[in-house]
């Protein structure tokens, strides 16, 4: 709402603009509304109708459950573009059905009014290129919501220099193209959550600004509040009206790799049973990294998550970091693998591009010397094709190229296989 009343001008109650700046402004009994928020409002009507039927419109209210996927096609979704990562894929698919559920129920089942469903926040541990990021992305490319991501670390506390955890919003709200009521929907994933942990093993530290005062500072929004948006986001537009966000109904998935909170489960699995063994009957130490599978709340806290933050991602899964196989089934499987867009590229140009298997190989290799998990081979990936596209345009008699390991690990100049004459 417009927090200008101070002036006697004429204001659009919803974005606070004077009636010099807009073409027409329509009264009501003490209130206005301008041309722009009427345009903006009809937008977000007609896009609801579309998407949600809204409980006052004619459309049977139930209607709603059929834009909800069940867990199982959300998994199979999810395969389609992310490779391995079966419980946290199992995990995300169940929450995120739980939440959609949990709005429409709010909506919808008035005899359990009183019963508060608790939204399930998620909170994803992996180390990093292991597709934490993509299962968010994808999530919401499967579920048609808007998706924005943030950085924990550009985070800071009112006040301080940095982006205000408001900005989080802003970027959402962004991303659904200024519709309220879509980005009330959608969902965001917060980057680097670890990294904004308390320093607890440090005791000359009294308080930790940097890191505790955002993980408030983020409760704010995590736990569901009425939140006023610079739409614009950060300080740089004082001058901006607020856009009022309900956060209540957003999914909130946070990711970070936790370096060291294997130590921390190693402790306390070890101080709690014999040796430390999964339900498998496998022996785990520190140094498996199945062993973030076995992450409690208590690990995050002496991690150095404050416990009202780790109250609010009920939901704690697991990626695994991914085996040689795993990241080469990335490289040829998911719908858009970057074999798939390379061998796309030159069929535009006429040529049929082919990776021999020990070409897969040592781009994996080489990819896993850069210690960035899978975001490692597209720029392997990059360097390898970066000559070949180059030179195929000066060589119009080759039909084909075959890429080998000596291309990936020396540069040497792939196979190239001259274009059948046709008749
Ligand atoms: P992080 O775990 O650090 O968030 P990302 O999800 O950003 O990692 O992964 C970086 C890139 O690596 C992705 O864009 C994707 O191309 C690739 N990638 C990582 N993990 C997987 C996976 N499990 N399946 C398919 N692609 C993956």
């Amino acid at each position: 709402m417009s927090n200008h009343a101070s002036d006697d001008l004429i204001r659009c109650s919803f974005c606070g603009r004077t009636a010099h700046e807009v073409t027409s402004m329509v009264a009501g009994p003490e209130v206005y509304i301008c041309d722009r928020c009427i345009h903006d409002a009809a937008g977000i009507v007609r896009s609801d109708l579309a998407a949600y039927p809204h409980p006052t419109s004619a459309a049977p209210r139930r209607k709603t459950a059929g834009r909800r996927l069940n867990p199982i096609d959300i998994k199979a979704a999810l395969d389609e573009y992310v490779i391995g990562q079966d419980r946290a894929k199992k995990a995300l698919s169940v929450a995120v059905y739980n939440h959609y559920k949990r709005i429409d129920h709010d909506a919808y089942l008035h005899e359990y009014e009183d019963v508060e469903l608790e939204k399930s926040n998620i909170l994803m541990i992996g180390p990093t290129g292991t597709g934490k990021t993509l299962l968010a992305r994808t999530l919401a490319r499967i579920l048609d919501v808007p998706f924005s991501i943030s950085d924990a670390t550009a985070l800071t506390e009112a006040g301080y220099v940095g982006e205000d955890v408001e900005s989080i919003l802003a970027h959402l709200l962004h991303a659904a193209d200024f519709n309220v009521e879509r980005a009330e929907r959608g969902i965001i994933y917060i980057d680097e959550i670890d990294k904004i942990a308390r320093k607890a093993d440090n005791a000359s530290i009294t308080r930790d600004v940097s890191g505790e005062g955002v993980q408030q500072a983020l409760l704010k929004i995590l736990e569901g509040s009425l939140v006023g948006v610079p739409p614009k986001g950060g300080r740089k537009h004082p001058e901006q009206s607020l856009i009022n966000i309900d956060t209540r109904n957003i999914l909130f998935i946070c990711g970070g790799a936790f370096e060291g909170l294997s130590d921390i489960i190693a402790r306390r699995v070890s101080t709690t049973s014999i040796g430390f063994m999964t339900e498998g009957g496998t022996r785990l130490d520190k140094h498996d990294p199945h062993i973030l599978h076995l992450a409690e709340p208590d690990d995050l806290l002496r991690f150095g998550l404050i416990p009202e933050l780790i109250g609010r991602l009920p939901v704690i899964t697991a990626l695994d970091a991914l085996s040689d196989e795993a990241m080469k089934s990335i490289l040829t499987r998911p719908r858009n693998a970057l074999v798939k867009q390379y061998q796309k590229l030159l069929a535009m140009d006429g040529v049929d591009l082919l990776f021999e298997e020990d070409a897969l190989e040592a781009i994996v290799q080489q990819a896993r010397k850069l210690g960035t998990g899978a975001r490692g081979l597209r720029s392997v990936m990059e360097e390898t094709m970066l000559n070949v596209m180059f030179e195929i345009h000066a060589r119009p008699e080759v039909g084909r190229c075959r890429i080998t390991a000596g291309s990936v690990l020396y540069g040497e100049e792939p196979i190239y296989e001259e274009r059948k004459a046709s008749a």
